[in-house]
């Protein structure tokens, strides 16, 4: 592989390049879902190659293959040069990189137990023993249960120097049970609605989600909405669960804060921003109870890495500090346009794809609301609502809606009707503007997105939102129907 990787780059250098690099990738995966008690797909892929990425009269080109051998690397490195003079003619800001230090380094997950060398009898069995659980519920239509693991091994190494080693190992899982009457379809998800909670980690972070522990209350939660009454409408206190919170960090916050978004350079998938760059430092972008750092280095977070597919390393950097815009996700291209150094948000999904800026993992800081049995003590009159259905968000990030599979209707500190298809929207500064309590790290979870879409081609993202449950003041809230 060293051969390969230094053809690829003398080749760059000879034809011309001001700069680099190779990433070496191969990613494992393997998927099982479970449902209504039978084996439904099992899929193992692998895939590997190599990508190059070179800069020339300050464009890129980029060129990829799977065949890794060293005449295939010079061809490769000869290509990416081809485009990257192609595109010079027609490129606008000439792209200039940061000053981040060429690494040699070595990177990998830690976990205890490889999710590769978990047996397939062992995960089958904790998806038929959720599924069984499912199965005692009465009105129970579908059931379904899934685990997926994942390895990538990278080698990044660079012109300048870097060479960087790392293995990512990913594990995750979860349930859904629909129920179904003749007007209406009602589904409840444990422990989120995002495919399942995944990790950087290793299988016992599969076990400790205990799906059948919690496919009893999830099936029979399922059953009891189609039966609840509809969420009523108006303008009421609102708290959200942790899960909702991640996915709201992620719509409003993390996809908004990609600064090659605010530039305008990824406008596909949603892709402009409110958060203008004449705005950093300046905004209230909420209440001064809203920190929300992109923290590459959290344990377990699915966007927890040790370098970024620029080298750089993983940062802890604060986005929202005290309710005001601080920061941005950058790439070495992208930080010196605001007078920064690359964060570390640069990556790509496989060997033939171009880094693009991603969240890593983005969390809100939790506070001192106590639990939310707690929280809701404290509220007199509002909603709960848990685990999200649906979401929509325009395209600069500033008007959503979302609704999720069940609310409840608080009263005088107390949970008691449950209701069907709520949804709440707002205006994001003004929402997060409202929040006034945030419950306490013990309610705090890093919840794992693996499903970001972003660019053209579009590219998977896996990242990370740390969230504990919230309260919002005053939202308008509603009914939907989906
Ligand atoms: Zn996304």
């Amino acid at each position: 592989m060293k051969e390969l990787i230094e053809r690829a780059l003398d080749a760059a250098e000879r034809g011309g390049a001001s700069y680099a690099d190779v990433r070496v990738v191969e990613r494992e995966t393997e998927q099982l879902t479970v449902k209504n008690g039978a084996l439904e797909a099992a899929t193992s892929t692998v895939s590997a190659g190599f990508g190059v990425r070179v800069l020339v009269e300050g464009a890129w080109g980029f060129s990829s293959s799977r065949e890794m051998h060293t005449t295939e690397a010079e061809r490769i490195g000869r290509e990416a040069l081809e485009i990257a003079r192609a595109s010079a003619i027609a490129h606008r800001v000439p792209v200039e990189l940061d000053a981040t230090p060429p690494v040699t380094d070595r990177y990998r997950t830690p976990y205890d137990e490889d999710p590769f060398a978990v047996s397939l009898d062992d995960k089958l069995r904790i998806l038929m023993d959720a599924d069984a659980a499912m199965a005692r519920v009465a009105g129970v239509a579908i059931r379904e249960g899934n685990l997926s693991s994942g390895r990538e091994t990278k080698t990044f190494a660079s012109s300048a120097g870097a060479w960087i080693e790392q293995e990512i190992v990913e594990s995750g899982g979860g349930i859904d049970a629909t129920a179904v009457n003749d007007s209406e379809l009602q589904q409840r998800s444990y422990p989120n609605s995002f495919g399942g909670q995944m990790v950087t980690g290793g299988f016992e972070a599969v076990r400790a989600l205990d799906l059948a522990g919690h496919a009893q209350e999830t099936a029979e939660l399922a059953v009891a909405l189609l039966d609840a009454p509809q969420c009523p409408s108006g303008e009421m206190d609102l708290v959200l669960d942790a899960t909702q919170v991640a996915l709201q960090i992620h719509e409003s916050c993390g996809h908004p804060t990609e600064l090659d978004r605010v530039f305008g350079t990824e406008a596909s998938f949603a892709g402009t921003s409110f958060l203008t760059t004449d705005k950093l430092g300046k905004l209230r972008y909420g209440s001064d109870l809203v920190h929300i750092d992109a923290d590459a280095t959290a344990p377990g977070g699915l966007g927890t890495f040790g370098y970024d597919d620029e080298g750089v390393p993983a940062q802890n950097v604060p986005l929202i500090e005290g309710g005001m815009l601080v920061g941005y996700l950058t790439s070495r291209e992208t930080g010196p346009r605001i007078g920064r150094q690359s964060m570390g948000s640069a990556r790509a999904w496989s060997w033939n794809h171009i880094p693009l800026i991603r969240m890593t993992n983005i969390n809100l800081r939790p506070g001192d609301a106590g639990s939310l049995e707690d929280l809701i003590a404290d509220t007199r009159d509002g909603i709960f609502m848990s685990i999200n259905k649906s979401w929509s968000i325009d395209d600069r990030r500033l008007n959503f809606q979302f609704g999720d599979q069940a609310g409840w209707i608080i009263k005088n500190g107390r949970r008691t009707q449950l209701v069907k298809n709520p949804t709440y929207t707002g205006i994001t500064p003004r929402f997060w503007g409202s929040l006034d309590a945030i419950c306490s790290p013990s309610e705090w979870t890093l919840w794992g997105l693996p499903n970001c879409g972003k660019g053209e081609p579009m590219q998977i993202g896996h990242v990370g939102h740390g969230a504990a449950p919230a309260r919002f003041r005053g939202v308008k809230v509603g009914v939907g129907r989906w």
